[in-house]
């Protein structure tokens, strides 16, 4: 099965060193497509495990005992099978666990030429704040994103599980709706359009008939991300609006200035100083203004610390400024959160104060996702 999509601001995969990507790896977008599965499938209820547990019993395992034994009591593979997995989770019995590999196989077909050296905006100049902690996380000599307009993304699943195809382009059109995809989303990279998107109500209508699960037993932790507490804010700014304008004359590059020049009528890779504290503006910046309003440490809860280089360490993710088709005149930026609803509302603020001159912004949340139906 192909899946093509278009890249909206640059795509990190990750890659072998950590803040370097040397070519686009699967895995990277293999993992985003896992997480929002996950995330998912917990707001429609169902128990889903934590594949990162140092505690074993939180972890998914094929029972290879279970099987092995139904197999000698005569009971046919697929049954068998069935026994293996009852107490593998939805996610896992398509992801992959211990025991059971994954239904499919991904690969990116996209030439290595078209990578683009990296690159990142800020108004900090070099040695301070967010200019020097951007280039702390992420390396600028031989660096590179991906950011052409096609990507095809092929999926070859295990004869028996074709069904599943259905699950992975729900999962797609509800990213490209509303999150993004690959690594580091929380600062600006992968967003993308998928012009095959299926609705979002007929996404989350085959979503909800893989959630249902036989394993009632075990509670998840509750500060996994979960769709119950998800919301979205997609802002539509006009190219005119005066911080446009600061961030197209004033902006210092991280990495290659050819790149920036090249693209920024097309796509401002400003996330970071957005979702943390607007430089040369003492109270702007969505971080800076919910630390003045709300204290450090429920700052630190929503927006993490600036010392997690964990990839998921955020609640909420900011992308970059970016345009859906290059004649557009204005700009777009999706700020997307699993956090308690009043969250959505302060930041909706902070926008405004970043940008005087955006629109209202469309705004989605998880608990009216989950109750869309066809
Ligand atoms: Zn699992």
């Amino acid at each position: 099965m192909e899946l093509q999509i278009k890249t909206l601001t640059p795509l990190w995969t990750g890659g072998v060193e950590t803040g370097r990507m040397d070519r686009l790896h699967e895995t990277g977008i293999i993992g985003s497509l896992r997480w929002w599965y996950e995330a998912i499938l917990r707001g429609l209820g169902a128990y889903v495990c934590d594949p990162t547990s140092d505690t074993p019993e939180y972890r998914c395992q094929f029972d290879t005992d279970a099987y092995q034994k139904a197999l000698r009591e005569g009971q046919d593979k697929s049954e068998a099978m069935q026994a293996g997995l009852q107490n593998v989770c939805p996610v896992c019995r398509l992801f992959g666990c211990t025991g059971w590999k994954r239904r499919f196989n991904l690969s990116i077909e996209a030439s290595p030429n078209l990578l683009t050296p990296f690159w990142l905006a800020t108004l900090d100049k070099q040695q301070k704040s967010n200019h020097w902690w951007l280039s702390q996380v992420f390396k600028t000599d031989n660096n590179k994103v991906y950011l052409d307009d096609s990507l095809t993304l092929q999926a070859r699943f295990i004869r028996g599980y074709e069904h599943y195809e259905e699950v992975l382009k729900a999962l797609l059109s509800l990213m490209a709706n509303y999150g993004a995809i690959g690594s580091r989303t929380q600062y600006g990279f992968g967003q993308f359009a998928y012009p095959d998107a299926y609705s979002p109500a007929k996404s989350m209508g085959i979503l909800r008939q893989q959630a249902i699960t036989l394993i009632k037993t075990k509670k998840h932790a509750s500060n996994f991300y979960s769709l119950q507490d998800f919301w979205c804010l997609q802002c539509q700014i006009p190219s005119d609006d005066e911080r446009i304008k600061e961030f197209h004359q004033k902006a210092y590059v991280i990495g290659d200035k050819g790149t920036f020049e090249q693209y920024k009528n097309r796509c401002l890779p400003v996330s970071f100083d957005i979702r943390y504290k607007l430089p040369r503006h003492r109270d702007y910046g969505m971080r800076q203004a919910y630390r003045l309003a709300e204290g450090k440490r429920n700052a630190q809860q929503f927006f993490g610390t600036v010392q997690d280089k964990d990839r998921w360490g955020s609640r909420v993710f900011v992308s970059h400024l970016y345009k859906r088709n290059d004649k557009d005149r204005d700009y777009q930026l999706r700020v997307w959160g699993f956090t308690k609803p009043e969250l959505m509302t302060n930041i909706e603020e902070s926008l405004r104060n970043i940008f005087p001159s955006s629109l209202p912004p469309e705004k989605s949340t998880g608990p009216d996702l989950l109750c869309r139906k066809e």
